[in-house]
């Protein structure tokens, strides 16, 4: 199992609201917004409990019950992070978008709320492995506009699921296997709303290492206009034949 992980302020940013999580099984990024340092505090708690209450779960445990976990995992995430922002007028309505992979032997688990993203390179293809939770999301489905208008649109920014904001929050969790020399990306939007997933396939498959995709896709980003934070995590969950 290989991964890497880097994060960047960006250009504009005075601080960091995204937070990662990365421990050889269990991967997240989370984009905290929220006024003042609020983001910050979001993003980190969010992970810290959503880690805590995942695991470490039992390794070749029967897949309904990792599933069950994550959704667990991030219900308890959403309480400490909207009980924290009852608690303290600065942190009111602050949340965190939450994008994690759990990997067990070659079976890979997404959980997913909110903006952040993951991407599958295989055979030299890139998918968007999540669905954004995006008010212009919503708009594509219902066909009254494309992904090209998306990137451009006025409400881009508007996120219909989050962590933390409401009393309740459901992630959207699912499984697939691993294919030898799968790589996973999972990622803020400080990365991906800057670049188009034909560049981000590029830069993965070009590079000869995970630390060099890594770095070429945050140097991408931030000469895109790095105007967010940006934060990945790349990981290879099965080394590809020969590797
Ligand atoms: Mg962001």
């Amino acid at each position: 199992m290989k991964f890497t992980v880097r994060t960047d302020i960006g250009k504009l940013r005075e601080i960091n609201e995204d937070s990662w999580l990365a421990d050889g099984r269990l991967f997240a990024v989370a984009d905290g917004m929220g006024g003042h340092n609020a983001g910050e505090i979001a993003s980190a708690l969010a992970l810290e409990t959503f880690s805590a209450a995942f695991g470490p779960p039992v390794q070749g445990a029967p897949g309904e019950a990792v599933t069950e976990a994550l959704a667990v995992a991030v219900k308890l995430a959403n309480d400490a992070v909207y009980a924290e922002a009852a608690r303290k007028k600065a942190y009111a309505g602050m949340g965190t978008t939450l994008t994690a992979a759990y990997v067990d032997g070659d079976e890979l688990w997404l959980a997913q709320v909110g903006d952040s993203r993951a991407y599958l390179l295989r055979d030299g293809q890139l998918t968007q492995w999540t669905v954004d939770h995006t008010l212009v999301q919503e708009m594509i489905a219902r066909g009254e506009i494309d992904e090209e208008l998306a990137r451009i649109h006025p409400l881009k920014h508007v996120i219909t699921r989050a962590l933390g904001t409401y009393p309740t929050v459901t992630a959207d969790v699912f499984s697939w296997p691993a294919k030898r020399g799968d790589i996973v990306l999972l990622c803020s939007d400080g990365l991906s709303a800057k670049l188009e997933p034909d560049i981000i396939r590029r830069i993965l498959t070009q590079a000869a290492t995970l630390d060099e995709a890594a770095d070429n896709l945050v140097a991408a980003a931030l000469d895109a206009g790095g105007e967010d934070n940006i934060t990945l995590v790349i990981m290879q969950p099965l080394e590809a034949a020969g590797a």
